[in-house]
């Protein structure tokens, strides 16, 4: 008999995780999982998924008012909290089930409780106390919100676990961060008509995006309604006897609102996991330091996803995950690559992005060309929206290669999918030139832009 229980075990059934889980059984490999929260992980359960519901939600309010343009006389509209967020709170159980199938079917044993590492080669799991000794371990345990830093009176504030189970919809909302997943709130809960106020300790929100993206997102959110209050931090929380809670703030007066959504950030989910006694070396906020294969200190253990801090998006995280079981279980080895990642905000306008930022361009040394094109889209000229689309694209001068391609705008994050595989395959300038346009759309001008900036 083997001196291993499982070939792999698995602790955490999120994105990273459950893929690495069921390519690795594919592979023969005797895996096991385990969940403490609900199979699926932070994206399925309470991130990109219900997320983006939550963003389609939104957005029907400017489809009403857009559609009188076009002649539709709709009803004054009236919005239902309680429906959208269970019809959402069903669709997360049900694609909750689908990976619990998806588990079963490649025949991965599930333990749907805490799992601690107690070794190179041991865990134990919380509640049963069962002991497994695994050949393999790998860390996918993802992240946690973090008020960062605490403040008294924090515990009054919620995070993005909580949003999407709110009781009611309340009439003020303070959304305290300057992150993608601050502004993707503040921009539904101000469409589904709460009163907002984005307070962010940055100048301007959006840290590592582009900085012409920064600022017109920026402006966008304040034109749609939202209060910005930046360079601002937050001394403390207090309830007030209604029940609403005050942000005393270091700069201008207090906020008030029923709600406050603390979204300063994400830590990765090592703490108490026992990795230290196992001498699995830890990064500075805690992160599995890992090489390009996933591999920890030790090396037995390895780590994917969020919880390795390296670029914390679930088309990553699957990735890093598929790349372990490969190259571990199926004599495949190869990993991911983590440059040109695409990634989408899903603020009401989104944004779509791929490449280097103007700012990176230059910092590595790159002589850049760069092409922009601010226009009014098709759609807003009849409706009389004041909405504009904003795309920037910059090119090696040396080589004509594309190095950024970046999208403010309506479904900006389907159009950068599609271009970020012109710029993974290494397209020029040249290319996207003889691209003939498609017309009328908004993306041909992604392809007719003739002059570069001056200067
Ligand atoms: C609000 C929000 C919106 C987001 N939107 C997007 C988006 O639009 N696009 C995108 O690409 N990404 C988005 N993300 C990020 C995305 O959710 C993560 O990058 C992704 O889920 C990371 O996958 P993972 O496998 O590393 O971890 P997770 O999916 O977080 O899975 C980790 C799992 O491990 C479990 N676990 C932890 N510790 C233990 C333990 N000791 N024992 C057993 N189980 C344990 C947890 O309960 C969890 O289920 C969003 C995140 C949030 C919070």
């Amino acid at each position: 008999m083997s001196e291993f229980d499982v070939d792999l075990f698995v602790i955490g059934a999120g994105s990273g995780g459950t893929r690495a889980a069921r390519i690795a059984s594919g592979h023969g490999a005797k895996v096991m999982i385990a969940e403490e929260d609900r199979i699926g992980g932070t994206c399925v359960i309470r991130g990109c998924v219900p997320k983006k519901l939550f963003v389609y939600a939104s957005r029907f309010a400017e489809d009403f008012e857009d559609a009188a343009g076009f002649g539709w006389s709709v009803p004054k509209p009236s919005f239902d909290w309680p429906t959208l967020r269970d019809a959402v709170a069903n669709e997360v159980t049900r694609l909750s089930g689908l990976y619990r199938k998806g588990l079963e079917g490649a025949k991965v044993a599930i333990r749907e409780e805490r799992a601690l590492v107690e070794g190179p080669h041991s865990l134990r799991l919380a509640k049963s106390g069962e002991t497994i000794r695994a050949r393999h371990i790998l860390v996918a345990t993802g992240g946690y919100p973090a008020f960062d830093p605490p403040i008294p009176g924090g515990e009054l504030g919620i995070s993005s676990n909580e949003v999407f189970h709110l009781p009611s919809l309340p009439k003020r909302m303070l959304v305290v961060g300057g992150g993608y997943i601050a502004l993707e709130f503040a921009s539904v809960f101000t469409r589904l008509g709460v009163a907002v106020t984005l307070l962010h300790r940055g100048d301007n929100i959006l840290r590592g995006f582009d900085e012409d993206i920064r600022t017109r997102l920026r402006d966008a959110l304040a034109h749609a309604g939202i209060t910005l209050r930046l360079g601002c931090t937050i001394d403390r929380l207090e309830l007030l006897p209604d029940g609403v809670r005050r942000a005393h703030c270091a700069k201008g007066g207090p906020i008030d609102a029923e709600v406050v959504l603390v979204a300063t950030g994400r830590r990765p989910n090592t703490v108490g996991l026992g990795l230290e006694t196992a001498g699995v070396k830890l990064g500075p906020v805690g992160e599995i330091m890992v090489d390009e294969n996933s591999a920890s200190s030790v090396p037995s253990i390895h780590a994917v996803g969020d919880v390795t801090n390296r670029v914390n998006l679930t088309p990553v995280a699957i990735r890093e995950g598929h790349a372990f079981a490969d190259t571990l279980f199926g004599g495949k080895p190869w990993h991911m690559d983590h440059n040109l990642v695409a990634s989408a905000v899903f603020t009401t306008p989104e944004i779509g992005t791929v490449g280097l930022t103007e700012n990176q361009a230059f910092a590595a040394g790159y002589e850049l060309r760069v092409f922009e094109s601010a226009f009014r889209p098709m759609k807003a000229t009849i409706s009389g929206r004041q909405e504009r689309i904003y795309m920037k694209l910059l090119v090696d001068a040396k080589t004509d290669r594309m190095l950024g391609v970046h999208i403010l705008g309506h479904d900006a994050g389907e159009i950068i999918q599609a271009v970020a595989i012109a710029v993974t395959m290494g397209a020029t300038k040249a290319d996207f030139d003889r691209t003939i346009a498609l017309h009328p759309s908004a993306a041909e001008e992604l392809v007719t832009m003739r002059t570069a900036r001056a200067g």
